[in-house]
C-alpha cells in the first residue's frame, strides 16, 4: 500500500503517459491512492483501477493535442503532467541506423516535448502546474549500446531548465526524475550476466521497485515541492554518485 508523503490538496487532474505497465503504472496508482483524478495518454491495454484512458501515440502531435483537449473537456484543467512513455532500442554506435536513433528520440524526447507543449497551455492560464519528466541515470552517465537512449534522456535536462526559465514565475515547476535500474519489463530483458554486473555496481545492492520511483514523482508533483524546479533527481540507489 502506498502512503502519502505530502499533505497537499488532492483531486487534481493528473496526466501520466504510458500508464499501462511498469513505472508509469505505479505512478498512476500512486496518484489515484493520493486522491487525484488520473488520466493516461497511452497506446492501449489494461489500466490500474481509477485511471481514465485516452489512446494516442506520443509520436503523433495531432493525436496528443486531441487527447489533452478531451481530458480537459471531460475532467478539467490539467495540473500535473508526468511524461513517462519511453522506449529503448539498443545498438552499438557504429551499427546504429538513423531509424534506430530517430525513433527513440521521437518517443523519449520529441514525444515528451509534444505533451509538455500542450499541457503547458492550461498551466499558464491557471498560473499553476507541475511537469515531471522520466529521465534516466543513463542520460547522465551514459550506457554502452545506448547512444540513442542516453541522448534522448540527457536532452530532458535542458528541457526542464528552459521550461523553468520560461515559466518559473507562473507557478509552474519542471523537473527530471532519473531512475537507475528498476524492476520492469524494460530491465527483465537483461541477461543474468548483465544484471549481475549492474547489481555489483549499485550501492543499494538491488534494482528499485516502480513504487520507489512513483514516491519521488509524487513528491516533486506536490504543492510542497513548489521551490524545486529545473532539477534532476536521481532515484538510483547511489549508482550515479561521483
Ligand atoms: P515500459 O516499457 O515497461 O513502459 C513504457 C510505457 O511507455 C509503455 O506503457 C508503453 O506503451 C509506453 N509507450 C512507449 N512508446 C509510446 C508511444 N509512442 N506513445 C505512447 N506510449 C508509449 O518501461 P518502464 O521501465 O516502465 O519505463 C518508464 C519510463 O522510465 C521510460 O521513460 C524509461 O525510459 C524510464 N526509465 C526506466 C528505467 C528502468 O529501469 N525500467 C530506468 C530509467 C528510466
Amino acid at each position: 500500500a502506498t502512503q502519502s508523503i505530502s499533505a497537499g490538496p488532492t483531486g487534481r487532474v493528473v496526466v501520466v503517459t504510458g500508464a499501462a505497465r511498469g513505472i508509469g503504472r505505479a505512478i498512476a496508482e500512486r496518484f489515484v491512492a493520493d486522491g487525484d483524478r488520473v488520466a493516461t495518454i497511452y497506446r492501449g491495454g489494461d489500466l490500474p483501477k481509477g485511471v481514465e484512458a485516452y489512446v494516442a501515440d506520443v509520436t503523433d502531435s495531432a493525436a496528443v493535442d486531441a487527447a489533452f483537449a478531451a481530458i480537459e473537456k471531460d475532467m478539467g484543467p490539467v495540473e500535473v503532467l508526468v511524461a513517462n512513455a519511453g522506449v529503448t532500442k539498443d545498438q552499438l554506435l557504429m551499427r546504429m541506423s538513423d531509424e534506430e536513433f530517430e525513433s527513440v528520440v521521437d518517443v523519449n524526447l520529441t514525444g515528451t516535448f509534444r505533451c509538455v507543449r500542450r499541457a503547458s497551455k492550461g498551466m499558464i492560464r491557471a498560473r499553476k502546474g507541475r511537469i515531471v519528466l522520466l529521465g534516466s541515470i543513463v542520460g547522465l552517465s551514459g550506457g554502452p549500446g545506448q547512444v540513442n537512449y542516453s541522448s534522448s534522456k540527457s536532452a530532458l535536462v535542458g528541457m526542464v531548465r528552459s521550461i523553468t526559465r520560461e515559466l518559473g514565475a507562473r507557478g509552474i515547476t519542471a523537473n527530471v526524475v532519473a531512475p537507475g535500474y528498476v524492476e520492469t519489463d524494460m530491465t527483465a530483458a537483461l541477461s543474468e550476466d548483465v544484471r549481475g554486473h549492474y547489481l555489483k555496481t549499485i550501492p543499494a545492492g538491488r534494482f528499485a521497485t516502480p513504487d520507489e520511483v512513483a514516491a519521488v514523482v509524487s513528491f516533486v508533483a506536490s504543492d510542497a515541492a513548489g521551490y524545486v524546479s529545473g532539477a534532476v533527481i536521481p532515484v538510483d540507489g547511489g549508482l550515479g554518485m561521483g
